[in-house]
């Protein structure tokens, strides 16, 4: 996994560096947005870490650029402005988590980690999924079964998303919690059950299972006219 660290904070380059690396992340550095904006656009990096504020091109307006590029690796931005208006700004700008400074370094691992092990939302990926006469539409964000739509929240929406691709895999529910919420910790709450829940009442019939001990599991809906 290589990472490119766009900072010019020097001393915490150097810290992020030593410590990703004792980590096992390859860190490639530079301090400079407009040279960061051409490494990224030429070299395939997993993941960038972009500091908000740089010299000759600022971190936003380097994720902006990214972004129209048709690039879609993960950016997790670093800003002195923690505000809830600086995150919206950073994550409106296309980056996919921000972390606002100071930070300590096992929350900055813990959110590289989770961003590295999201599956890239690149252009290859279908934007239709399809589990036997249930489709959802990631486009129009629509879901129908037998072409009859089905309403669903936001979170719901991601979460069928989210066990769609896997289907026939257990998923864990720290999966769920990392990949639906982006929470890098338990938030210690039945969040995850309750939305399981309400999808499966939505969705009819027992396309969600319950792993026991383990999580869940997604399979597609047995067409009626297999069913006896
Ligand atoms: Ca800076």
């Amino acid at each position: 996994m290589t990472i490119l660290l766009i900072e010019d904070e020097k001393p915490l380059a150097e810290y992020l560096r030593g410590n990703l690396d004792v980590c096992g992340h390859g860190v490639d550095h530079v301090a400079r947005g407009d040279d960061g904006l051409g490494l990224a656009l030429s070299t395939p990096y997993d993941l960038l870490i972009v500091d908000r504020m740089l010299p000759a091109l600022d971190g936003l307006s380097l994720v902006k650029r990214l972004r129209q590029a048709q690039n879609r690796v993960p950016v997790l931005i670093l800003s002195n402005l923690g505000g809830l208006d600086d995150r919206v700004e950073g994550l409106n700008a296309g980056a996919d988590d921000y972390l606002a400074k100071p930070f300590a370094f096992s929350e900055l691992l813990a959110r590289v980690n989770a961003l590295l092990r999201r599956p890239l939302r690149g252009s290859d990926e279908p934007s239709l999924l399809k589990a036997g006469d249930l489709q959802l539409d990631r486009l129009k964000r629509k879901v129908t079964r037998s072409g009859q739509p089905i309403a669903l929240q936001p979170r719901e929406f991601s979460l069928l998303d989210y066990l769609m691709v896997r289907q026939g895999q257990v998923v864990t529910r720290t999966m769920l919690l990392e990949g639906v919420w982006n929470y890098s910790f338990d938030p210690k709450t039945n969040i995850v059950e309750t939305h399981v829940s309400r999808l499966r009442s939505k969705l009819g019939g027992d396309m969600i299972q319950t792993v026991r001990g383990s999580g869940y599991m997604f399979r597609a809906p047995v067409p009626d006219a297999e069913v006896g």
